[in-house]
């Protein structure tokens, strides 16, 4: 029978140590959430045949957005993680899945060989998981205080994704439910299923707190150091209207933008040089004009698109800079709110997000307010 390996992806926890008052997996990491990335990597995994997340219902718009253009379905968690990996494998019982890699949804950094070296195990083994042989000494500690050395010898720490035989591993949560075991491995154990170990990665690690977050964020730098720029433009001319869309913030204004989508050329403009950084074309080739399905779009999926190219590069935005050149509107009272919706779409810190608008000195067609324009410089960062 040719293995068919669903990804069960446990993001229902609610822990925000991480800051921010978002659970941790919501969390912005480089262009993508934390949970986008984990999502990703399985997504775009050729030995993955589905991929379904198990969150907490309270997040369903959160997981929409961190989800938006995957092909991943959603199922409810439960009170524990125990409980909410149960129901995910509930949902997975009459999917024709064989075997199933449980991944925590706040390890972003999961590496492709991680999951074929998971998988490969799956091959003769009924359950396989990541691990690292521990180098630092252990200690038992009481009050402040060293009580004794703890040998080693066999101590190991496993990561996620663990894989198993979907049957095996599904009779052994039932049999375990209520109980409070610490990973699916445990599970797997008091079943008496047999889990071999493949080599985990340091980088593998799970999100929890601020300062993990940080880490992820240096991580994901150092292994970025091909540093690529791009630029766009764009144009569109005016047309009767009451508002105009500019970088994804609706504007009151004396006309309209005439154009396919919303017309919005500070969307178009970056969404240009963002793709022009990752050398795949432009904004016509991903979304051809002659298409109807573009008709009147939200332009923030394009640019969310082009993002989301970055990341299954393994990719980070460094920064993006936006210049609207126009008589009128008057761009200054929206600037904020154009960095903020920006910020949202490419998942960084607005800090990495420039607006900014000239006029042409009422010189040529901006200057006759017969249209705008706007262009984009992009600065991306890829591995080497
Ligand atoms: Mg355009």
């Amino acid at each position: 029978m040719t293995p068919h390996i669903a990804a069960l992806i446990v993001a229902a926890g609610r822990g925000s140590r991480a800051g921010g008052g978002l659970p941790k997996q919501y969390r912005a990491l480089g262009g993508a959430t934390v949970l986008r990335r984990a999502l990703t990597a399985f997504v775009s995994h050729p030995g993955i045949t589905r991929t379904v997340a198990v969150i907490h219902p309270d997040d369903e718009a959160h997981f929409s957005a961190s989800s938006a253009g995957l092909d991943v379905t959603w199922t409810a968690g439960g009170a524990t993680r125990q409980d909410s990996v149960l129901r995910g494998l509930r949902s997975l019982a009459d999917s024709g899945a064989t075997h199933v890699l449980i991944h925590d949804g706040a390890r972003p950094l999961v590496s492709k060989k991680i999951i074929a070296d998971v998988i490969h195990a799956l091959v003769t083994a009924e359950g396989a998981a990541p691990g690292l042989a521990i180098a630092d000494s252990l200690k038992h500690v009481s009050h402040g205080s060293i009580m004794s050395t703890v040998p080693r010898d066999h101590l190991w720490r496993v990561q996620t994704p663990q894989g198993f035989v979907l049957r095996s591993i599904l009779a052994a949560h039932e049999a375990a439910a209520g109980q409070a075991l610490t990973d699916d491995a445990a599970v797997a154990e008091a079943a008496g299923l047999t889990v071999a170990i493949v080599a985990g990665d340091d980088d593998n690690l799970k999100i929890t707190t601020a300062d993990d977050l940080a880490h992820a964020e240096r991580l994901l730098t150092l292994r970025t150091a091909d540093v690529r720029t791009g630029s766009g433009f764009d144009v569109h001319r005016f047309s009767p209207g009451d508002h105009v869309w500019l970088c994804g913030v609706k504007v009151p204004h004396s006309h309209g933008l005439d154009g396919h989508s919303d017309a919005d050329a500070g969307l178009h403009a970056l969404t240009d040089a963002l793709l022009g950084a990752l050398g795949d074309g432009d904004i016509g080739a991903h979304f051809p004009p002659t298409d109807p399905q573009w008709k009147g779009a939200d332009s923030s999926e394009f640019l969310r698109h082009a993002a989301d190219l970055l990341t299954r590069r393994g990719g980070v935005l460094a920064h993006a800079d936006v210049t609207l050149i126009c008589e009128r509107p008057k761009i200054s009272l929206h600037r904020g709110a154009m960095v903020q919706r920006i910020a949202d779409i490419l998942q960084v810190a607005p800090d990495r997000v420039s607006v900014k608008a000239t006029t042409t000195e009422q010189l040529g067609f901006t200057g006759r307010r017969e249209g705008l324009a706007a262009q984009a410089v992009v600065t991306i960062r890829l591995p080497l």
